[in-house]
């Protein structure tokens, strides 16, 4: 167990505003999905179908769903620790299946797609907007001490309080469901609309907090799924140039012909000098969208005390 996981486990304290609760299944309908049941094993399984547990949930029959390239980090506990039987799966959409009493905006038979992190819509934080940081889905004050900072919520995530709610899985029970749902029209495809769950904002929020703005000259760390989106995001918002930094020549590739961006292979030369020989006064902006394990130079470290680099890990 790492470090962090024993000191949750060691001390895990009650929510005090949204108690994890005890899920209400109907026994009489099965349904299939993923779990984590150990150390590098997944397991295909079949369950119970969830109920609305509280008039603000929707029940949604998945359509869509995906591997994010951080449930690997769950699965082999590089990230936080997961439990027998918690269901994967953060980023998924689908039709609704019921809706409960007090749920105002969504209707059933809609298709939606359900943001990753799990919102109450009226808190102080969401209030602002600021949903990561729901303060009535996630108000521990351990995780705030482990990581010097509030937390976001996410479906799939047992440690961080998703009450077991996972999107790998045939239907799901969105708690909620008002500011977590995005309805989706009809003529838009499920392939198109899933990526909304995470990526696609994901990749956009980092261009914001890194300022990316007309005439901007980004640097971009790593040209994974992530990386390529917010290579076209800083296209859109009005980049004077782009520069996509990685070393697998399927991504550079992509980024080259495809974004027709400018591309640097860091196993072709020195990454740095090259940078400083392209833009000698530097990138305004550095948009760091590599796995956090990646993620450790004392490069990395002094931008982020400068406050110069954007990081795309939404934990
Ligand atoms: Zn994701
Ligand atoms: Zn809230």
């Amino acid at each position: 167990m790492n470090p962090s996981s024993q000191l949750f486990h060691q001390g895990e304290e009650k929510l005090t505003t949204w108690n994890r609760p005890e899920s209400k299944y109907n026994e009489t309908h099965q349904q299939c999905f993923i779990t984590w049941s150990q150390q590098l094993h997944v397991q295909y399984s079949t369950k119970p179908m969830p109920m609305i547990d509280d008039p603000r949930d929707i029940l949604l029959k998945v359509t869509a769903t995906t591997i994010c390239d951080c449930n690997p980090n769950l699965c082999n506990k590089t990230m936080v620790y997961m439990d027998n039987g918690d269901i994967l799966g953060h980023e998924f959409m689908g039709v609704i299946h019921r809706v409960g009493d007090q749920v105002t905006k969504l209707y059933v038979g809609q298709r939606v797609v359900v943001a990753f992190n799990i919102a109450c819509g009226f808190c102080e934080y969401c209030q602002r907007q600021e949903y990561g940081v729901c303060d009535t889905i996630y108000s521990s004050k351990l995780q705030e001490k482990l990581h010097q900072q509030k937390k976001v919520t996410l479906f799939g995530h047992s440690c961080l309080k998703s009450a077991g709610l996972g999107g790998q899985a045939e239907y799901i029970r969105v708690p909620f469901a008002d500011i977590n749902c995005l309805p989706i029209p009809n003529d838009v495809p499920d392939d198109k609309a899933l990526y909304l769950s995470d990526i696609i904002p994901t990749a956009f929020h980092g261009c914001h907090i890194g300022n990316v703005k007309e005439g901007s000259i980004v640097a971009i760390w790593s040209l994974g799924p992530i990386g390529l989106l917010q290579a076209r995001w800083c296209q859109i918002l009005g980049a004077k140039r782009i520069i996509g930094i990685d070393y697998v020549p399927k991504r550079l590739k992509i980024a080259h012909q495809s974004l027709q961006i400018e591309t640097i292979n860091v196993k072709e030369c020195d990454t740095m000098k090259t940078l400083l020989e392209m833009v000698p006064g530097g990138a305004d902006c550095s948009l760091q969208a590599v796995d956090f394990n990646y993620s450790k130079s004392l490069l990395y470290k002094d931008e982020r005390s400068l406050q110069s680099t954007a990081d795309m890990l939404i934990y």
